[in-house]
C-alpha cells in the first residue's frame, strides 16, 4: 500500500497554503469595474474645471489690461493729450473687466469644489470596491485543518467506503492527485483529492465532520461570491505545494 506521506512542514506549507487560496480563489477571474460609472463623472468635472481655469486666465488677463489702459490714459490725460471722458470710459470699462474677473473666479472655485467632491467619491467608491473584495476572499477560505498532517491511501479508501453508505452514491472525486488543471496552476496534488461538493452541504459536512474526527487534513473551499459558479470544492491532503 502506498503511503502518501507530506514532509513539508511550518512556514513552507503556510506559504504553499496562500498559493493555494490565491491560485484557486475564484476572485483571480474577476476584475474590478464598479468604480467604472463615475468615470464619465469625473471626465465631466475635470473638462469643466479645465475649461474654467482657462475663462479665468483670460479674464485676469483681461482685467490687467483695461488697468493698464487706464494707467496710460490718466497719464495722457495729465499731459493734456487726451480728454477726461476717455479716461472715464476706459475705468468703465475696467470695472466691468473686474466683475467679469471676480465672476470666473466664482465659477472656477466651483468648478474646482466640484471635481474635489468626484475624487473624494471616487476615491472612497474604490476603497468600498477593496474592501468588498478583502471580504469576497475572506468568504473563501471557510475552513482548513492540518489535523495530523497525514493523508494516505487507505484514508481514501475507508472514507469512499463510508461514504457510499451513508449517501448510496459514490464520492464525488473531481482531482485524483496530479491534474492538468493543477499542472497548469503551477501546484503539486500529488498525494492530493479534490471532492466537488460543497462544504456547507449536507454531504459536504459530512465529508468535512468525517476529516475532522479523524484527523486528516482538508481545505474546504466555499464559493460564496456573487456572479462565480466555480470554486467550492473540498481539498483532501495538506496544500498543495508551488511546483
Ligand atoms: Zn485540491
Amino acid at each position: 500500500m502506498t503511503k502518501w506521506r507530506s514532509r513539508e512542514t511550518g512556514s513552507r506549507s503556510a506559504r504553499a497554503f496562500l498559493g493555494v487560496l490565491l491560485l484557486l480563489s475564484p476572485l483571480h477571474a474577476q476584475s474590478p469595474s464598479s468604480s467604472a460609472p463615475l468615470v464619465p463623472e469625473l471626465q465631466r468635472a475635470e473638462a469643466n474645471w479645465a475649461h474654467a481655469s482657462t475663462a479665468l486666465r483670460a479674464a485676469e488677463e483681461e482685467a490687467q489690461k483695461a488697468e493698464e489702459k487706464v494707467e496710460r490714459l490718466r497719464a495722457l490725460y495729465a499731459r493734456g493729450l487726451v480728454a477726461r471722458r476717455d479716461v472715464e470710459w476706459a475705468e468703465l470699462e475696467a470695472q466691468t473687466a473686474r466683475a467679469r474677473l471676480a465672476a470666473a473666479q466664482e465659477v472656477e472655485r466651483l468648478a474646482r469644489e466640484a471635481l474635489a467632491r468626484v475624487r473624494e467619491y471616487a476615491e472612497r467608491a474604490a476603497e468600498r470596491e477593496r474592501q468588498q473584495h478583502r471580504v469576497a476572499r475572506a468568504l473563501v477560505r471557510v475552513a482548513r485543518s492540518y489535523g495530523q498532517g497525514r493523508f494516505t491511501m487507505s484514508d481514501l479508501a475507508a472514507l469512499m467506503r463510508a461514504y457510499e453508505r451513508r449517501f448510496g452514491l459514490p464520492l464525488p472525486i473531481s482531482a485524483f492527485g496530479q491534474t492538468p488543471t493543477h499542472h497548469r496552476l503551477g501546484l503539486d496534488h500529488r498525494g492530493r483529492v479534490d471532492i466537488a461538493l460543497h462544504p456547507e452541504s449536507e454531504q459536504g459536512r459530512w465529508v468535512i465532520e468525517y476529516l475532522a474526527q479523524r484527523g486528516i487534513p482538508y481545505i474546504a473551499f466555499s464559493d460564496e461570491i456573487p456572479g462565480s459558479s466555480t470554486g467550492a470544492h473540498i481539498h483532501i491532503g495538506l496544500p498543495s505545494l508551488r511546483k
